[in-house]
């Protein structure tokens, strides 16, 4: 894996203004989507990013592919201050950042044949057309493990993991750089779910793709990332390469969150940690840290101060107050919460 930044968001910002009950009343408040968000992604690595629905993810990956426009923060992608192009450089830009969506179905249009679908990117970015951009189309079929004589199929002729491949054709069109997969093995059957990660995986090293993998599922992510992101309530709480990630999480939030994953095993089993109450509403979340009206380890300075990301070893970021250094609690076998991943 090379060590060349392709991603790097800095304190990016999304708020969305609730709408006014009339035009004479005081403006409504705002929801707090993606707020203050910084993090990098390597070239050729999987970046995943976990959070319970609702906590920003997906409005995260909108801003990142400017389907969403930014309220303040900085997007640098490949080189290029993201947020400030426009016209053809940013087309010409956006063509290297691709999606792949959560249900197959519902992101392909029913009307185009599967040859449509795939062959879009080709004639709108002018790179191909007749029976050039058709070989092209077979080509990427057969890349993704599907007949290139399904050309003239709809997608209701698939089954969801098929549509899933196209879907993954169509990313592929445009020889992208990065592809974010936005809960794109979460509609699928387990079996399916694992087919389309091998495939992930084949073409990443086939063609040294780098992948923004967004989850609500630790375990699958787990199994594809490099490095992850934990994600609550509009802010990053923990960053660290995987393994570091499960076998020392850091976080009380993602200790939780770990806590939760079912293991194979019923002899290893572990302490399930239960985060008392439900998530605060993203329009008015809690001052300070916003897991503190959660949290088990809740400290006074927690409700005030919003705590800052601290290394606590190379490559892994926490921001809670436990591991501030006044606390001193760096050292894992102090830590008030220790989780055995089995
Ligand atoms: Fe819990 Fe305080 Fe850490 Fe937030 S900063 S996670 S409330 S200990």
């Amino acid at each position: 894996m090379k060590n060349d930044v392709l991603l790097e968001v800095k304190h990016l910002k999304k708020h969305f203004p609730l709408k006014k009950k009339s035009i004479f009343s005081k403006p409504a408040g705002s929801v707090k989507a993606v707020d203050d968000v910084s993090f990098s992604v390597f070239e050729g690595e999987t970046f995943g990013l976990v959070g319970e629905s609702g906590c920003g993810k997906s409005t995260l990956s909108r801003l990142i592919t400017r389907l969403v426009k930014a309220d303040s923060g900085e997007i640098n992608f490949d080189g290029q201050d993201f947020l400030r192009l426009s016209g053809s450089d940013l087309r010409k830009e956006r063509k290297k950042i691709q999606m792949v969506f959560q249900k197959p179905y519902e992101s392909l249009n029913p009307r185009m044949t599967v040859g449509e679908i795939i062959g879009a990117p080709f004639e709108i970015h002018h790179v191909a057309k007749g029976a050039e951009k058709e070989k092209q189309v077979k080509n990427l079929l057969e890349m993704v493990g599907l007949s290139g004589q399904y050309v003239n199929r709809y997608p209701h002729e698939f089954s969801g993991g098929q549509r899933q491949r196209i879907g993954i054709a169509r990313a592929l069109a445009l020889n992208p750089k990065l592809i974010i997969c936005d809960e794109a093995v979460s509609a699928l059957d387990v079996s399916i779910q694992s087919q389309i990660l091998n495939l992930l995986n084949d073409l990443q090293k086939e063609f040294n793709l780098t992948y923004l993998f967004i989850s609500h599922d630790l375990s699958v992510v787990k199994h594809v990332s490099n490095r992850i992101a934990v994600m609550y309530l509009g802010r990053i709480v923990e960053i660290s390469d995987a393994s570091g990630l499960y076998a020392s999480p850091k976080h009380p939030y993602t200790q939780a969150l770990l806590s939760a994953i079912p293991v194979p095993n019923p002899d290893h089993k572990k302490e399930q940690i239960i985060l008392e109450g439900d998530v605060p509403s993203p329009v008015n979340p809690p001052t300070g840290c916003r897991l503190c009206t959660r949290c088990p380890y809740v400290m006074p300075i927690c409700k005030e101060i919003e705590p800052e990301f601290m290394n606590v070893s190379e490559g892994h970021t926490v921001a809670c107050h436990l591991y501030s250094s006044s606390n001193q609690l760096l050292n894992n076998d102090t830590l008030p919460l220790s989780i055995k991943t089995s």
